[in-house]
């Protein structure tokens, strides 16, 4: 059933606030990067939400959309289709919460990150061939247990959730002119541009992907939301559409707070990813260096103090290695 009281606005970001300060340690650090800031000319700041206990900020969407679910809803339970960061953003909530939850996976998803899920004690349940199979298979649990579907971006308040990370950096720091935040499904962005926008209407919101497989920064050039097929990329946590038609929030979200998308090249994310561990002696993932890519590459010219979101570091071990063995000369 859809209510009103769902809706997206700054007083819902703020609100969320509220709701997960009792379930996560906020705010996450907030730094300037002193070799950053020095080959850019101006002063670069990360926001570290590779610090979040799953190791990525999908457990702020999580948070504020399950704990406004009416007490029915809970005892019954939630259901997600992730392999990855919002899997385990939902297991680990429902568990902090000592609610049920179910995280739907394929038969194709590699152990270690069945791994990861595990950690946090869900119904993990492994079922289907591709990624639709599996949502068939979570279709048929909100069926049958009468379970809450939580969306991995496409939810007002998931993208709420999300948005605290921009209320946070403006609290600290209300004088940055861009900000850079890695573009998927555009739950991140979405949350993170209308608070920021409306706190001040001259920032610069710029969304960073990769270049195969950019389905949102396809369906701004077309005018509408279009499905494309996922390419292998370092930025794994990137993969994967916005729904299409059925997109509800993040299209029209992007569409009116999104300055400028920039794609970045595989080898740009690998030098980043490199540059983080090298530099600043620490490991994000692919997704959450985009932002980085970019000012290394000299593909965003910061105008002033700018901000990127370092998104999370759960780096697959192939990547890793990939990472380590290609950097023997650094
Ligand atoms: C999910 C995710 C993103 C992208 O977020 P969207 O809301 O889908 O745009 C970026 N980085 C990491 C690490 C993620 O897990």
């Amino acid at each position: 059933m859809k209510t009103d009281q769902h809706h997206l606005s700054a007083k819902a970001i703020y609100n969320a606030s509220n709701n997960i300060n009792k379930l996560l340690q906020l705010p996450t650090p907030f730094y300037s990067a002193y070799e950053l800031s020095r080959l850019t000319g101006q002063s670069i700041w990360l926001k570290d939400e590779a610090l979040q206990p799953t190791g990525a900020f999908k457990v702020r969407g999580a948070a504020n959309k399950i704990c406004q679910l009416s007490e029915e809803q809970r005892q019954k339970g939630v259901v997600a289709v992730s392999t990855g960061n919002h899997g385990c953003a939902v297991a680990y909530i429902a568990q902090q919460m000592g609610i049920p939850a179910y995280i739907c996976v394929s038969e194709r998803v590699p152990d270690n990150k069945i791994a990861n899920i595990k950690r946090y004690n869900p119904h993990l349940v492994i079922e289907g061939d591709s990624q639709d199979e599996t949502q068939m298979v979570a279709q048929r649990l909100i069926d049958d247990k009468g379970l809450t579907f939580i969306s991995p971006f496409d939810d007002a308040d998931v993208i709420s959730g999300q948005g605290t990370i921009g209320l946070e950096m403006f609290q600290y720091h209300p004088n940055l002119t861009e900000v850079l935040v890695p573009l998927s499904g555009g739950g991140l962005m979405g949350g993170i541009a209308l608070i920021m926008k409306q706190l001040n209407p001259h920032i610069g919101m710029i969304g960073i992907s990769m270049e195969q497989g950019a389905v949102m920064h396809a369906s701004l050039q077309k005018g509408q939301p279009v499905t494309m097929p996922e390419a292998d990329t370092l930025a794994d946590s990137l993969q994967g559409g916005i729904g299409g038609d059925h997109n509800r929030y993040t299209f029209q979200l992007a569409q009116k707070y999104i300055d400028e998308v920039i794609l970045v090249s595989e080898s740009a994310i690998q030098n980043a990813m490199q540059f983080m561990l090298y530099e600043h002696k620490h490991l994000y993932e692919g997704a959450a260096v985009v932002g980085i890519s970019a000012l290394l590459e000299g593909l965003v010219k910061p105008t002033g103090p700018t901000a990127t979101i370092l998104s999370g570091h759960n780096v697959s071990p192939q990547i890793l290695q990939t990472l380590i063995a290609s950097s023997t000369q650094a």
